[in-house]
């Protein structure tokens, strides 16, 4: 059924599917970057819990009526999806004030946004994703004006959903990175993953970091963390 290698990224390898030019296998790595790939590690299992914690996550966003890639499961590491062509934005929804807007607008930490704030990221590597505007997103994009709109509302209905999935298992959505694709019909629908390498997770009662910072902070152990959280999705129902 996989076929051949597309795609390697950061964290996932994409493969096409034989016989079906419309889907695509996502393979979950075990390999962390930070600060734009300077610091690098390989946490064997990781790639497990992204692909069980990101299915977790579209899967109650589909329930909800969100349109997303996301199709199954196929095995710890691996999922598969709808083939999109990502639209290189990557959009971040902001709930609480931590990490690059601190450091960007002298915000302070844990400082509350009122309504969420959602920023527009050009996605290039090799620029190191610069913040851009709607007019930047309009020229260096396919996007049209209504559809970033389009991308924005989608954006904070993902957030309103999120924040209550991750109440419920007693965890604070601070922030959080989206990317969008068109799948093969043209339709924009969310892609790529949601797991803590892309959200701020504090736990509700002791303001714990649950997410990638740990790594990115060297706050403690990468995998425990990640453990607990689908322990903790694992847990309801
Ligand atoms: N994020 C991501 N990929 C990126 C950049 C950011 O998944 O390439 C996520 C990050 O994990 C956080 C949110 O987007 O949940 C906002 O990140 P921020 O702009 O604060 O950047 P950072 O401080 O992580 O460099």
């Amino acid at each position: 059924m996989k076929g051949e290698l597309l795609y390697e990224g950061k964290a996932k390898q994409v493969f096409t599917v034989v016989g079906d030019d419309t889907q695509l296998v996502l393979s979950y790595k075990n390999d962390a970057t930070a600060f734009n790939g300077e610091k690098k590690a390989t946490f064997t299992g990781k790639g497990r819990y992204n692909n069980l914690i990101s299915a977790k996550v579209f899967e109650f966003l589909h329930e909800k009526g969100v349109a997303s890639h996301f199709e199954r499961v196929l095995n710890d590491t691996e999922q598969l999806v709808q083939k999109t062509t990502i639209i290189p934005i990557e959009v971040v929804v902001r709930n609480l004030a931590a990490g690059s807007i601190t450091r960007r607008f002298g915000i302070e930490e844990k400082t509350a946004f009122t309504p969420s704030l959602v920023e527009f990221y050009y996605k290039n590597d090799a620029l190191g994703d610069p913040l851009m505007s709607d007019d930047h997103a309009l020229l260096l994009t396919d996007v049209s004006l209504e559809e970033i709109a389009e991308i924005k509302s989608a954006a904070l209905q993902v957030n309103e959903q999120l924040q209550k999935f991750f109440l419920g298992i007693n965890l604070v959505l601070v922030d959080f990175k989206l990317e969008f694709g068109r799948n093969v019909d043209g339709k924009i629908v969310l892609s790529d993953e949601v797991s803590p390498d892309t959200c701020r997770l504090w736990d509700k009662d002791t303001g714990k970091k649950m997410d990638k910072d740990v790594f990115r902070e060297g706050l403690g152990d990468l995998l425990d963390v990640y453990d607990n959280i689908l322990n903790r999705l694992e847990a309801v129902k």
